[in-house]
């Protein structure tokens, strides 16, 4: 058992390690904590004290395969949470992230095993993002970003890049959710923003950043 801040350390770990594919150094753990290095340090070797991390010499850190396994735990409990406060309590998505991040810590292996029947399995979150299994396997999905499309080519809209709420309230406003059907009708090369149509009913221009941040289905 962790403790909730050893376990956002772990999370962080395994998303800025690009899902335990590299070596994670301690400024940008300490950037994506919001803390110090020096505490970012004490951290890491209590950490490997308990075998979840392992120092790569003058290279930061990667997480171990125990390590690993208890972020994709908490990975999980966080994307149940959401689909719970959508599907059930009726929470739009971008008021749930904030409220997963508490949720995520509570430890019982019990209440997730009855959460994940109670919502039917489901295998991704309202943002679009993969529900790691009790085993910690994951449906990874065949998508690429808005801003990578063609003109002409068209797809459905299968997640974001970004969960805060002012970028999710801003899709919300233009009428972008997951499942939407979207067209490539220009690219503006001044800018890089894109002229998209949606659900074959408005066109609507989305800037480049926004582009970035909208995933459909490849
Ligand atoms: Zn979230």
């Amino acid at each position: 058992m962790y403790s909730f801040t050893e376990e956002n350390y772990i999370k962080a770990i395994y998303k800025l390690s690009a899902n335990g594919t590299q070596e994670v150094n301690t400024n940008s753990i300490a950037e994506a904590l919001d803390t110090k290095a020096a505490s970012v340090t004490d951290m890491l070797r209590k950490l490997s004290n308990k075998g979840i991390v392992h120092y790569v010499k003058y290279r930061g850190v990667t997480l171990s395969e125990q390590g690993e396994r208890t972020a994709l735990q908490v990975i999980r409990k966080h994307r149940l949470w959401e689909v719970f406060l959508v599907d059930k309590l009726k929470f739009n998505w971008d008021e749930v992230h904030e409220v997963a991040e508490e949720l995520e810590h509570i430890n019982s292996d019990l209440l997730i095993k009855r959460l994940d029947e109670f919502l039917g399995y489901p295998k991704f979150d309202p943002h679009g993002d993969p529900i790691p299994s009790e085993n910690g396997e994951m449906n990874l999905k065949q998508q690429k970003l808005l801003a990578e499309m063609e003109v002409n080519d068209s797809g459905i809209v299968v997640g974001v890049n970004d969960t805060q709420p002012l970028f999710l309230q801003y899709l919300d406003k233009m009428g972008i959710f997951l499942g939407a059907k979207v067209k490539v009708i220009d690219r503006i090369a001044y800018d890089n923003s894109l002229e998209i149509n949606l659900e074959n009913k408005k066109n609507l221009v989305v800037s480049s950043e926004v582009s970035r941040n909208i995933f459909l289905s490849a």
